[in-house]
């Protein structure tokens, strides 16, 4: 059996595309240099797909930034802001991902969105009234030579451009439709220059298909492709599906002449059904996701089968796929050094995924499958018992009752107590939590983690640190101060190590954002609070000030979604499992004189399932429980905050009101303040913080920026209950930045009052 992948991770599995760019960006290196690194690392990657028997290997799955981007650059769509800096081609990419401020110009960077339901960002390209549509660009060409040089069985992955379409912005009167010729004949260009260069295989990654379609998107689909397809040639083309399944058109899509179809079996609960329902054309190669690209636990070869034996009496040649790119797994387990063989052996990164691609199919070839080696390693693997549950935990799961989700009194009374008990000027300013990571600090961290200093020492310079931060905050003039999350190296993976049911990784990164990494922690069992792990922090940085200092904790719906979360209990009962020790961290946190505390819940909006029936039965049911869990015990006077990363929730507005948090903030100034309407209309009764500027970009604001912003906030927010902050923490931007950012932002929020 055939084998194949969406993607695989591009940053390296010591990330060493993610430090090369960095240096790139300060002036350290070369483009050339740069450029060479990508080489290395591309030639690398595929070189361990052919060594795992991969037959075809996906090529343009690379990226300096992310695949959007490429896609938007190769099909011309630069907006003008961007054109007029006359930078270098690898430059004005670089500054449609980051912003630019130097000698040639200072402009925004392209908004920034999850990818689906992931925590994988994407740029969302922009098209302008004057944007000309067209195959402009080389990328996916000259990696195609690259990939052919080392003698790679290639398949060409792009963004499909219904996909890319639909996830676009139209940022002048223009709309959708009046791109779609030029966007379709782009395509048509780009596969007659495979057909050129002799490609067998393209595949054109369509994403969009999994979430709820309208008939006008169905017929926006088959419009576009009947023309493109018409221009395929002697490349075959793959429409490739991922993160759900295709319950909308699966007849319409089935019907166009592709020559293969991706499908995913594992997070499309109805493809199966699907395809059992009502076929699969014979002359169509399916290619069925069946290795979980999402998650790190090992496939179960039994149930693998299962599925392939359930889709052979239907279908004619089935490829075995993943179930969506690599990038959202770690690298390699190889670089694994402190977890036991024991753990290990339950996990499959992305090089190990590879490899059971490769097991897999030699099973197949088998004349009796299960009587393998490989099969029977795997069976006994599963059958295993973990030794991963703790009773404490599940009984208190099982005892909780509507009161604890309920805090008390409402909300209403409880403003005005706190009104009364911070007595804040009006539009108070805060910060988010972290202040930059400067090479110290990270330095810190990394050697007491390597034993060469003292937790002594350790603490020590955390706690100047923090008081430098409050001492600096006062100079700023800010009024609800942090302690500047120094000890943490990310918001996830930092209560994970504090947590027991938690597993943590040395190397095992994820790609979140361009150059930014994120390590997930593993949920391997039941989850509890063994120690506090906030208070001595957050106490000793609010000795240091009269001011209010914010207990900074990250929410148990956050925790999980940045998780690699279990496979054999429901998230539901890990959300409240960590709920609950969340809560016991609050009520320490309060006992000791903390009198706000910020409970993040940066990742809430991001697993949304994609279709609007599952909302509220299969995730707000049980999310907006899970954080109300975490502060329902507090006092009247005790405020709680919340942060979500991203606006986008005008469609849960509702729920997210129904936190019943005192105060949120969230990032807008990315997405034009469109929220604030939204939050006006559903008289939302938190207190908001919409983020007055972007924390994504170096680039420092101006006073007066702020100050519109302010204004533009006032037009829509009662005064009374608007904050002032940034739109996200600080601790990937550099302190040279962050002051004179910081100063604007108090000395607008200033003169607004
Ligand atoms: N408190 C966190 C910080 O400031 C929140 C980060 C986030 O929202 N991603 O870093
Ligand atoms: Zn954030």
């Amino acid at each position: 059996m055939k084998t194949t992948i969406i993607g695989f991770p591009r940053v390296g599995s010591l990330r060493e595309l993610k430090f090369a760019s960095e240096k790139y960006f300060r002036g350290e290196i070369s483009a050339e240099e740069l450029q060479n690194t990508a080489k290395e690392l591309r030639s690398t990657h595929w070189q361990l797909q052919q060594e795992n028997g991969i037959s075809l290997i996906p090529v343009n799955d690379f990226s300096f930034y992310d695949n959007m981007l490429d896609t938007a650059v190769l099909l011309n769509a630069v907006p003008e802001r961007y054109r007029a800096l006359s930078l270098s081609p690898l430059d004005t990419y670089f500054a449609m991902a980051r912003g630019y401020q130097g000698e040639h110009g200072d402009v925004k960077a392209f908004a920034m969105k999850k990818w689906f339901n992931t925590n994988y960002h994407y740029m969302v390209p922009e098209i302008e009234d004057t944007t000309e549509i067209r195959l402009a660009g080389e990328k996916p060409f000259a990696e195609y030579a690259e990939a052919k040089a080392l003698g790679v069985p290639a398949k060409l992955v792009l963004i499909g451009p219904f996909t890319f379409l639909k996830l676009a912005r139209f940022t002048g009167e223009k709309t959708l439709s009046d791109f779609v010729e030029d966007t379709v004949k782009a395509y048509c260009d780009y596969l007659a220059k495979l057909n050129e260069l002799g490609v067998a295989w393209a595949e054109l990654d369509e994403p969009y298909l999994v979430k709820d379609l309208s008939a006008e998107d169905i017929a926006l689909f088959t419009q576009i492709y009947k023309t493109v397809l018409a221009a395929k040639g002697n490349v075959k083309v793959l429409l490739q599906t991922y993160f759900g399944d295709v319950r909308d058109c699966y007849s319409e899509i089935t019907a166009l002449d592709f020559d293969g179809i991706g499908l995913d079996f594992t997070e499309g609960k109805q493809t199966m059904a699907l395809v059992q329902k009502n076929g699969f054309p014979k002359e169509k190669i399916l290619f069925a996701g069946v290795v979980n690209g999402k998650n790190i636990w090992r496939n179960s070869y039994e149930k693998t089968l299962k599925i392939l034996e359930q889709l052979r009496p239907v279908c004619g040649e089935i490829v075995l796929n993943t179930s969506c790119s690599l990038l959202h797994v770690p690298y390699t387990l190889r670089n694994e050094t402190k977890l036991a063989e024991s753990y290990q052996k339950h996990f499959a990164f992305a090089e190990e995924k590879l490899e059971e691609l490769a097991e897999l199919s030699q099973i197949c070839a088998s004349a009796q499958p299960q009587a393998t080696e490989a099969y029977q390693k795997n069976q006994q693997l599963f059958c295993e018992d973990r030794h991963c549950s703790n009773a404490e935990v599940q009984r208190k799961v099982a005892a909780l009752t509507e009161a604890d989700f309920v805090r008390k009194p409402a909300f209403a009374e409880r403003e005005k107590i706190q009104q009364e008990t911070f007595q804040l000027p009006p539009l108070p300013t805060t910060t988010i939590g972290s202040f930059p990571q400067t090479k110290e600090v990270r330095a810190n961290r990394a050697a007491f983690r390597k034993g060469e200093i003292s937790e002594e020492q350790y603490v020590d310079f955390n706690k100047k640190q923090i008081a430098d931060c409050v001492a600096l905050q006062e100079k700023i003039g800010l009024d609800v101060l942090v302690h500047g999350e120094f000890e943490r190296n990310d918001m996830v993976e930092y209560f994970g190590e504090c947590l027991e049911g938690y597993l943590f990784t040395e190397k095992a990164w994820v790609q979140s954002y361009g150059t930014r990494c994120v390590k997930p922690p593993i949920v391997w069992g039941d989850v509890s609070r063994a120690k506090p792990m906030t208070v001595k922090w957050s106490v000793y940085a609010q000795s240091l000030t009269k001011k209010p200092m914010k207990g900074m904790l990250t929410g148990p719906v956050t925790i999980l979604n940045w998780s690699f979360p279990r496979e054999d209990i429901s998230l539901q009962d890990c959300a409240y499992q960590i709920g609950l020790a969340i809560r016991e961290e609050v009520l320490d946190l309060e006992k000791n004189g903390i009198r706000i505390i910020q409970v993040d819940e940066a990742a809430l909006r991001e697993k949304l399932p994609l279709r609007k029936s599952d909302w509220k039965t299969e995730y707000l049911n049980w999310t907006i429980p899970a954080f109300r869990l975490v502060h329902s015990g507090v006092k009247p006077e005790t405020q709680v905050h919340t942060h979500m990363c991203y606006s986008e929730f005008a469609d849960i507005i509702q729920d997210i009101d129904d936190m019943d948090a005192d105060v949120i903030t969230f990032e807008a100034s990315r997405s034009d303040l469109t929220i604030l309407d939204v939050l006006q209309e559903n008289h939302f009764r938190t207190e908001v913080g919409p983020g007055v500027y972007d924390i994504h970009s170096p680039r420092i604001p101006t006073t007066a920026e702020i100050k519109t912003a302010i204004s533009k906030m006032l037009s829509r927010i009662p005064k009374e209950k608007l904050w002032v902050n940034p739109d996200c923490g600080l601790k990937t931007r550099g302190i040279a930045e962050t002051v004179p950012s910081l100063e604007n932002m108090v000395e607008a929020a200033k003169a607004c009052r």
